[in-house]
């Protein structure tokens, strides 16, 4: 769809009006007036030329940086020391000496990355912990700003997938509401966040992700949703859930995935058990929404607009497409908690430019954190994509996750009715070995189940080399 038809689609019956009887055009409230004005911007910006759009992001990082040097202890002493002095005019070339804060540095710095001198329009400051998914949660603080860019990204979503405003969400992720559960979850009007302050649109029920698979299933069967948005590994186990039972949603039209990087073979899985397609977003605590699918390829566009992305080799190089590196972030708008060149812990892998014309950098796909990623003694470096997808034509299996002991050493944990044969293990093992294009030694190991982390996030990856 060329970009003249897209822009038509949008439903401006459906603005909230914030004067009676005035129904057309919509007179927005103030809140949704501010949202609106800048969409109209990100409408146009997502075509720029990456030339322009650095160009404006350097803006922006002077802004951060130079208020960064001014009200927070960290950056007051560190970015002199690196060489940016007082009064330097902020280039690239002066950006990409600054230095690489990591998470375990973060955690460390604590209150000194931290100040509560933002200026005053910038709204309320809050405190905020990452999603902890490797143990120990990151504590930063936010302001207003910081979420209205969440809500201007999280619109952009809905517009550029098209989503139905008049249409149902169903969200199956971790909540702490203990309404969330069978048999009817909890209704919450609206679609959250994106589309609060400007749009009306149909409701969300929300179930927690740590209902079986099974109850997960009816309940959806019961809601009947259009959209279904969770993590990818449920997802996965819902679509199989659904071809094996031989179950159908009708009423679905598109599926969101969110908090993992998204393996090989969900897309085809989605497919296969509804014929619907997959919409993956990439985002964090830290840097808000990050990267967000193309419109028209499976591939992500970084939101240039909210935050800077690089990708780095491992002398901190930038990646050239097609070339896996460390995802390093600098949300531009965050003065709370400034993160300049942030080190958030995933991989990524470089896109070239996007089919599509938009100007957004591309990120091919989102790898995963360091602990999902395998190295072997010949130093290759990587994200397996092997799992309980490969494993289903040899058994039975209803969870899998390797561990990686040593160089040389996978452990394949399953969760399986029956303790496989040696005829089964040996299958997987091979199948194993042909991902990781090396003989690493496999061993077995049959738990009663696989727990996830805090989040109800699974890994089927993980690393103890760290
Ligand atoms: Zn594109």
């Amino acid at each position: 769809m060329g970009r003249q038809e897209r822009s038509k689609s949008l439903s401006f019956d459906l603005l909230d009006t914030g004067i009676d009887d005035v129904r057309w055009p919509a007179f927005p409230s103030p809140a949704a007036a501010n949202q609106l004005a800048v969409q109209f911007q990100l409408e146009h910006s997502q075509w720029w030329s990456s030339h322009d759009l650095s160009s404006r992001q350097l803006q922006q990082l002077s802004a951060l940086i130079g208020f960064a040097k001014e009200h927070v202890q960290h950056y007051r002493e560190s970015l002199c020391i690196s060489g940016l002095a007082p009064e330097q005019a902020l280039s690239w070339d002066v950006f990409r000496q600054l230095p690489i804060v990591s998470r375990a540095e973060v955690q460390r710095l604590g209150d000194s990355l931290a100040t509560q001198q933002v200026p005053a329009n910038h709204g309320k400051i809050r405190i905020v912990k990452s999603s902890g998914s490797t143990g120990r949660p990151v504590s930063l603080r936010k302001t207003d700003v910081c979420n209205f860019f969440w809500k201007a990204l999280s619109l952009r979503l809905h517009f550029w997938h098209e989503h139905d405003f008049n249409g149902t969400f169903a969200a199956i992720r971790f909540t702490d509401n203990d309404k969330a559960v069978p048999p009817h979850g909890t209704r919450m009007s609206g679609w959250g966040p994106g589309t609060m302050d400007v749009l009306r649109t149909g409701p969300t029920w929300l179930l927690k992700s740590s209902v079986d698979v099974s109850a997960q299933a009816e309940w959806l069967g019961r809601m009947q949703p259009h959209y279904l948005v969770t993590y990818p590994s449920n997802l996965l186990q819902l679509a199989r859930h659904f071809v094996s039972k031989q179950l159908a949603l009708p009423t679905l039209r598109q599926v969101c995935t969110i908090g993992e990087a998204l393996p090989s073979g969900i897309r085809e899985a989605c497919r296969k058990a509804w014929g619907v397609e997959l919409v993956d977003t990439y985002s964090s605590e830290e840097a808000g929404l990050i990267a967000i699918q193309c419109p028209d390829n499976e591939h992500y566009h970084v939101q240039a607009e909210g935050v800077l992305v690089e990708v780095l080799d491992e002398n901190n190089d930038r990646c050239r497409a097609g070339q896996v590196g460390r995802v390093v972030v600098t949300p531009l708008h965050n003065f709370a908690t400034p993160l300049i060149r942030y080190e958030i812990g995933d991989y990524a892998e470089v896109g070239e430019h996007c089919s599509c014309g938009r100007g957004l950098p591309v990120l091919n796909r989102i790898v995963g954190r360091a602990r999902n990623m395998a190295r072997l003694p010949n130093g290759r470096l990587f994200r397996p994509s092997v799992g309980i997808t490969d494993f289903a034509d040899v058994a039975p299996v209803q969870q899998a996750q390797l561990i990686q002991k040593a160089l040389d050493h996978i452990e394949v944990k399953l969760v399986a009715d029956v303790t496989l044969n040696k005829i089964q293990e040996q299958r997987i093992e091979s199948i194993v070995q042909r991902n990781f294009d090396y003989p690493v030694q496999v061993t077995f190991s049959y738990p009663p189940t696989i727990p996830t982390s805090a989040q109800d996030k699974f890994e089927d990856f993980l690393s103890e080399l760290l």
